[in-house]
């Protein structure tokens, strides 16, 4: 018999989600793509929300609402997820993954390039606990600066994927996305506004808290 995964080992201990299975049947059946946050990093960002508090949380990259159910979970009573997703289909499927899921009330929906809607939510004066970046890579340095700006002192940023697969160790690749992450990555543990860390288990999440 093979030995599971340091990952496969620590899931095979995670209760059974009848809901986010689900949610995966469906954004299969939608012929979305299979990206969805890992369940570990799914169940850490509902432990994050809690033990923060956070009661305004803004996500950058919806698909299928995966990782939208796992902040909103973690919501007070008052608390409220801001999602920001290029496709209306994908926000659609999402939306309706969080009713779904009975969360529907807590989560708005905005379609757009997430450029253009965190332009908008800064001239709405809307500020955030807790950000979760998840969506187009070669922008992970922008969105930063973006949860920087509009971050309550003390908020959270959260960034997904930040090992791409690995290509950040690899000295050879040196695209577009490879390099904005390594900026992210180094932005994320070393900028002077932030204190963070990188874990580097499933593809690599960095957690920072504006100072
Ligand atoms: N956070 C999700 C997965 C997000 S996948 C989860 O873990 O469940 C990345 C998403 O970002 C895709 O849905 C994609 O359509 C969206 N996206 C890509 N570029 C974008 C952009 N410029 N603005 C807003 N959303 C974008
Ligand atoms: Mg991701």
């Amino acid at each position: 018999m093979t030995q599971p995964s340091a990952e496969e080992y620590v899931e095979s201990l995670l209760e059974r989600d009848a809901q986010l299975e689900k949610v995966k049947e469906v954004i299969r059946a939608k012929g979305m793509p299979d990206i969805s946050v890992a369940a570990g990093y799914g169940k850490l960002l509902t432990l994050l929300t809690k033990m923060t508090g956070a009661k305004r949380v803004l996500e950058i990259g919806a698909l299928g609402g995966y990782s939208g159910i796992c902040l909103a979970r973690g919501l007070c009573e008052e608390g409220k997820l801001v999602s920001l997703e290029l496709k209306q289909d994908y926000a659609d499927v999402a939306l309706d993954n969080l009713r779904e899921a009975g969360l529907g009330e807590k989560v708005e929906y905005r379609v757009g390039e997430a450029l253009d809607s965190l332009k908008q939510l800064e001239n709405e004066g809307c500020k955030f606990d807790l950000f979760f970046i998840d969506a187009d890579k070669g922008n992970y340095p922008n969105y930063l600066e973006w949860a920087i700006r509009l971050g309550n002192p003390g908020a959270v940023i959260v960034g997904d994927n930040t090992l791409l697969h690995g290509d950040i160790m690899d000295p050879g690749a040196q695209g577009n996305r490879v390099v904005k992450m390594r900026l992210f990555n180094e932005l994320m543990t070393s900028d002077p506004r932030l204190e963070g860390v990188i874990l580097p288990a499933y593809d690599g999440l960095a957690i920072a808290r504006i100072r």
